[in-house]
């Protein structure tokens, strides 16, 4: 009998790609993909039957044997952030209602109700078990991911097995992702875009996989890869170290996503690496939708096109289509192959988030221009300032106050107003520059109701695991 992910991750674990030593790279642990199935195929035989299985997400190569033995075995992954507090890591197991728990043995003093813990290289790595589990469904839940926790707490995605092939059969052609390529990435193993895309994006198409441990520059730069992600604030780090970004002048691709990249960045990346990064727009509930192309246009400030079978549309605030003019915003929904099949435990969000003609509403505002290209504008509940009767996206105001050569990280919100409604206000990480000539500088490049009535200079931006701006502190403080 066939083993139960195999559809979703062959040809690569079949060893179709030959059996290279170090294939798949963790920080130092190396595995080939046959010790990568044969240790997942022994932990499938423990989990199966389970109802979800839990991993304590670190960046190791146990996570990735673990994921891959979830798969195998028909049973839902939830991986857990590793850096999280007692608080998110009880919410998340007890919303999950996960039945085991899997600890990688390397992760430090963190043992969190460590009912199981599940050290891989204790299991046999020669051969490969002879017990198959049956071909889980296409539609049966691959992962439950949870959302970043930007706008509220953090919601269940459940994310079929066909999403995920779909998803990462689209973005090997938008790519041009083949076995040749060496993949260097050192994002978070619980998100879509180090664990879908940088695990088993990289084990479905077959290339090689270095997981630097951590996004550092310099390990970016000595992975010697072809193709490499990262959030904005991993490309603003490898801006900062120009030898290292020199360094990935030789590979063949930058990709860029979570959360918008500052213009600024995009050009200096450009500049040092010789090549503008490749964009590209997701959320954990659709997996990645759009992107621009290997092989076509990188547009600064837009996130590219739609990926194969991808539908999307702008709708106003009434309801209305928004026509796709490349100026008028409105809510950007979505319908496509790649879509998870709703939130664990929320009726009430399952019902709000779809259409009644089956589209998913991102909750994004974004334009779309006649040729297709998506600008995204920000979130509609925190990026869209309405002001004085003015709707601002605060995306524009940051990349006015990025423009000035002092400022390094920038972040505008809505602040409360008695008679405005909302005032613009910015927080700004910056060095020998005042708040009177932040409001000057950025004066003469956007309009009078979008200015910051407010500047406030601090040490650094709240930011999550992915590298996001948490807005609600800001809001909050
Ligand atoms: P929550 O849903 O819990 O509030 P979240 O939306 O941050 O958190 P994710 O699913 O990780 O959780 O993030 C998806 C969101 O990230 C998108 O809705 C969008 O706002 C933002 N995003 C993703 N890619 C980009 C991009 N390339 N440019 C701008 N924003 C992006
Ligand atoms: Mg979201």
């Amino acid at each position: 009998m066939r083993h139960g992910s195999e559809s979703l991750l062959l040809p690569a674990l079949s060893g179709a790609f030959g059996d290279d030593a170090d294939a798949i790279r963790v920080g130092d642990q190396r595995a080939s993909r046959e010790a990568v199935l044969s240790a997942a195929t022994a932990l499938a035989d423990r989990i199966a039957g389970s109802d979800a299985v839990a991993i304590w997400a670190t960046a190791s190569m146990e996570t990735v044997v673990a994921v891959v033995a979830g798969l195998l075995a028909g049973v839902p992954v939830v991986p857990v952030p590793p850096d999280s507090g007692p608080a998110e890591r009880d919410y998340v197991l007890r919303d999950s209602a996960a039945s085991l728990l899997l600890v990688p043995p390397t992760s430090e003093g963190t043992a969190p109700l460590a009912e199981v813990r599940v050290p891989v290289a204790a299991v046999d790595l020669s051969a490969r078990s002879a017990t198959s589990c049956p071909e889980p469904a296409p539609e049966s839940t691959a992962l439950i991911l949870y959302t970043s926790g930007t706008t509220g707490a953090p919601k269940g995605a459940l994310i079929p097995r066909q999403a995920i092939a779909a998803d990462l059969d689209a973005l090997a052609d938008a790519w041009s992702w083949t076995p040749d390529d060496l993949l260097v990435h050192g994002l978070p193993l619980f998100h879509v875009h180090g664990l879908v895309l940088g695990v088993l994006g990289a084990l479905r198409v077959g290339s090689r996989l270095a997981h630097t441990g951590r996004p550092r520059p310099d390990a970016y730069a000595a992975a010697a890869g072809t193709l490499y992600f990262g959030v904005p604030t991993v490309w603003s780090r490898v801006c900062a170290d120009p030898s290292a970004a020199r360094a990935l002048s030789s590979a063949r691709l930058l990709v860029s996503g979570s959360a918008p990249l500052p213009l600024p960045v995009f050009e200096q990346l450009a500049e040092l690496t010789g090549q503008p990064p490749v964009e590209r727009y997701g959320m954990t509930e659709t997996l990645i939708t759009v992107s621009s192309r290997a092989d076509g246009e990188r547009r600064p400030g837009f996130v590219g096109t739609r990926l194969a079978g991808v539908e999307s549309r702008l709708v106003g605030e009434d309801g209305t289509p928004v026509a796709p003019d490349g100026e008028s915003p409105g809510e950007l929904q979505i319908r496509g192959p790649m879509m998870f099949s709703g939130y664990l435990n929320r009726p009430e969000a399952n019902r709000e988030s779809f259409t009644s003609d089956g589209w998913f509403r991102t909750g994004d505002v974004a334009t779309i221009d006649p040729d297709g290209w998506h600008r995204i504008i920000g979130r509609a509940s925190i990026d869209m300032i309405k002001s004085g009767g003015y709707r601002i996206g605060a995306g524009e105001v940051e990349n006015a106050l990025l423009a000035h050569p002092a400022v390094r990280e920038a972040a505008v919100i809505g602040a409360p107003h008695p008679d405005l409604g909302q005032q613009v206000v910015a927080y700004v990480v910056a060095d020998a520059v005042t708040e009177a000539q932040l409001i000057e500088f950025v004066a003469g490049r956007i309009s009078a109701h979008k200015r910051p009535r407010q500047v406030h200079l601090i040490e650094q931006l709240p930011r999550n695991a992915m590298g996001k701006v948490q807005k609600k502190l800001l809001a909050g403080g």
